[in-house]
């Protein structure tokens, strides 16, 4: 099955209002959100613009003081994370972009493209931290590491490559695979660099950059969800295309995806970080790999069959879902947040 996706058009006259379809739909283009294909898209909406954050509004000053204090070690891996955050972070900008052109729904299009400026605001957090805490050479050092560190160019080749192929031939196939890869981008890829800030955080150390982490880590959690809804309305309106061969790619992708992790814990974490363990990590990461393939509609427990069906580090999970406009558990904040809310099944199977 190869059948190729058409672009939205810029304004359809023709086409009515509401959408035909996510994909290979009529559309006029015009966007009124009281009248649109797919009710979850306003509620989602709001929940991104609710998110609203940018760098600017946190103080670096106490981590200043404090990274020439971190072990060498932590300080190896911090700005090994950064970097790596960065090049995720920036690749996601432009797939986000790519995937909009082929929706041919406007309120999913406008989901995207807000999707798309969180993205920006990531990239620019990390720029941010780095211009505070390291000087503008080493900053620009941390921004080269994923062309030369081995285990970073596996990792992001894996993702870029089912990212390549849908840029280079859009069909419905790549892609359901493309999304496959992002929600492993957004919802794995990120999670050893997650749980190192949070470590970090716990023993009071950088919790201005964990700060900034904890609000990327809530957008991704939006991302995902969002990207999973686009996959299951892809597969609900196609429905030849919901195979048992997707099912089995799926799996597997999220298997070696979760083994290049953990190879990736192992170079930033490993036995070298006081407070948290490879074993923990590794279950962390299974337990992750397992929760984003059932909430792709897979099932449970589908890549590891042995690992905990409830998230096995308790403590990051309170780092996630800490109420940043009431607590003061990082300690800082400048202004009110929307609650976290747990709805977007993270902790359970
Ligand atoms: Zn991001
Ligand atoms: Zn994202």
């Amino acid at each position: 099955m190869t059948e190729v996706l058409s672009t939205r058009k810029i304004m359809n006259r023709k086409a009515p209002n509401r959408s035909t379809g996510i994909i290979n739909g009529e559309s006029s283009n015009i966007l009124n959100w009281d009248d649109v294909r797919y009710s979850w898209a306003y509620p989602k909406y709001k929940r991104m613009l609710a998110n609203f954050w940018t760098p600017f509004e946190i103080s670096m000053a106490k981590d200043i003081q404090q990274f020439s204090d971190l072990t060498e070690a932590e300080q190896d891996s911090f700005l090994k994370v950064i970097g790596l955050l960065a090049l995720l972070d920036s690749i996601q900008t432009d797939y986000a972009g790519k995937m909009a052109d082929f929706i041919t729904d406007s309120s999913i299009n406008a989901l995207m493209i807000i999707l798309a400026q969180q993205e920006v605001v990531h990239n620019h957090s990390y720029s941010y931290v780095l211009s505070s805490i390291v000087s503008k050479n080493l900053q620009d050092k941390v921004f080269e590491y994923w062309k030369t560190e081995p285990k970073l160019i596996a990792r992001n080749e894996f993702v870029t490559n089912g990212y390549q192929a849908f840029a280079e031939n859009p069909t419905i196939e790549n892609m359901l695979k493309s999304i496959i890869f992002d929600v492993i981008l957004e919802g794995l890829f990120f999670y050893s660099g997650f749980a190192f800030f949070y470590n970090l955080a716990r023993n009071q150390k950088m919790v201005g950059t964990s700060t900034m982490i904890n609000y990327i880590n809530r957008d991704e959690q939006i991302h995902v969800d969002l990207f999973v809804k686009i996959f299951k309305e892809v597969l609900n309106e196609n429905p030849e295309y919901n195979t048992q061969e997707l099912e089995q790619y799926t799996i597997e992708a999220f298997r070696r995806a979760a083994e290049l992790e953990i190879e990736w814990a192992g170079e930033i974490i490993g036995d070298k970080i006081t407070g948290i363990t490879m074993s923990e990590i590794t279950q962390l990461i299974k337990f992750t790999a397992n929760l984003r393939c059932n909430q792709l509609g897979f099932g449970k427990g589908k890549v590891f069959p042995e690992a905990p069906s409830k998230n096995p580090l308790r403590w990051i999970k309170a780092y996630e879902e800490v109420d940043l406009g009431k607590s003061d558990f990082f300690e800082q904040k400048s202004r009110q947040y929307t609650k976290v809310n747990d709805d977007n099944g993270f902790d359970d199977l």
